[in-house]
């Protein structure tokens, strides 16, 4: 058996919202210890073109932003462990927490980073046309499809929201749904509707994301009726999958209180329920979803767990005179 790694600050998941806590609980003195997961790097490492990060004029490469925020974190002092956690006590603190390999991780904090997986259709062709026409994120990539046609698919208030905002830079937008209604709010089902550059296509289901096209491309999707079974293609330069997300939270039902699978966190700031546990990044945002807003949640929640211990150890000093 090996032997209980102890920390002051332990954060769970390396992408934006975790980097950015370990970063200034590091400059804080708090030593963090990283536990990466199954996606060191998170999200961002499995996109190419990322141009909205503030502080880079030219467009930068996921993977690459991801591995300099490693490489940051480190440089001030905190620890990276490849680990994926499987088990949690937040009974009491500290907290107690086990290691897929069987390592015992003690912690005075926790910082809840492990992020939310975009849902995907999963049909042909999607994996391999991702970043290259196919996407989850409108707000992402939607610049990058300025004046082109793009169709978005999803019947929910993603969906529509998505729809509504590729509106800035397409003219020729197509909602595809595979029902008759949607299921989104009638007040952004009304201004949807009403847009003059979006058109929907109802009953109809992704069989196919075609590409084409050197280096290749997407060019188009494949759909079926899902009413009469008939076949037909769309042509297309841009698909936005807009299902929904699913954040990673499986650890924590029954332990912290849960919104539509994200963490509530106190208003304004990254507690939880739970003192000492805190959460920041997409586990807790089902509204904005975007590194820079992940990397302000992480920074945060670092600020929030300084502030604890410094509480916890005064207390405790009180008590002991
Ligand atoms: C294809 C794509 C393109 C995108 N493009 C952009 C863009 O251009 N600009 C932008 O701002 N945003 C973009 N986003 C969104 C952005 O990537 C996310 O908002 C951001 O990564 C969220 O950061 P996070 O730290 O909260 O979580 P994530 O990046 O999701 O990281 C979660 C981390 O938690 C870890 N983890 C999960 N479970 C466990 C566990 N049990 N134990 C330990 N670790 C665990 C994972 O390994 C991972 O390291 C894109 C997203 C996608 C999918």
């Amino acid at each position: 058996m090996t032997t209980p790694v102890h920390t002051r600050m332990l954060i769970l998941g390396s992408g934006p919202a975790g980097l950015s806590a370990a970063i200034y609980g590091a400059r804080a003195g708090l030593k963090p210890i990283v536990v990466q997961g199954m996606q060191p790097g998170g999200q961002l490492t499995i996109t190419t073109d990322v141009e909205n990060y503030p502080g880079f004029r030219d467009v930068i490469q996921g993977p690459w932003l991801m591995e300099e925020m490693q490489a940051q974190a480190e440089h001030v002092g905190t620890t990276m462990i490849w680990d994926q956690i499987v088990d949690i006590d937040l009974s009491h603190r500290p907290f107690r927490l086990t290691g897929d390999g069987g390592a015992t991780y003690i912690a005075d904090t926790l910082v809840i980073c492990t992020g939310a997986q975009a849902k995907w259709l999963g049909v042909e062709g999607e994996e391999r046309l991702g970043g290259k026409g196919v996407s989850a994120c409108a707000t992402c990539d939607g610049f990058f499809y300025r004046g082109k046609k793009v169709v978005v698919i999803g019947g929910g208030n993603t969906a529509v929201e998505e729809a509504l905002y590729l509106t800035n830079h397409s003219p020729d937008v197509t909602l595809i749904h595979r029902r008759d209604s949607l299921r989104s709010e009638r007040i952004l089902q009304d201004r949807l509707f009403s847009h003059p550059n979006v058109s929907v296509l109802w009953n109809k289901a992704v069989e196919r994301f075609v590409g084409g096209g050197d280096p290749e491309g997407l060019v188009g999707v494949d759909l079926i009726d899902t009413l009469t079974g008939q076949k037909s293609h769309v042509p297309t330069d841009g698909a936005f999958v807009a299902i929904g997300h699913h954040p990673s939270t499986e650890l924590f039902r029954d332990k912290l209180l849960l919104d539509d699978g994200y963490i509530v966190v106190e208003k304004g700031t990254a507690k939880t329920g739970i003192p000492g546990v805190f959460a920041a990044g997409d586990v807790t945002d089902k509204v904005y979803r975007q590194a820079v807003t992940a990397a302000g949640m992480g920074c945060m929640a670092a600020l929030d767990v300084e502030r604890f211990l410094a509480e916890a150890d005064y207390e405790a000093a009180q008590a002991a005179e």
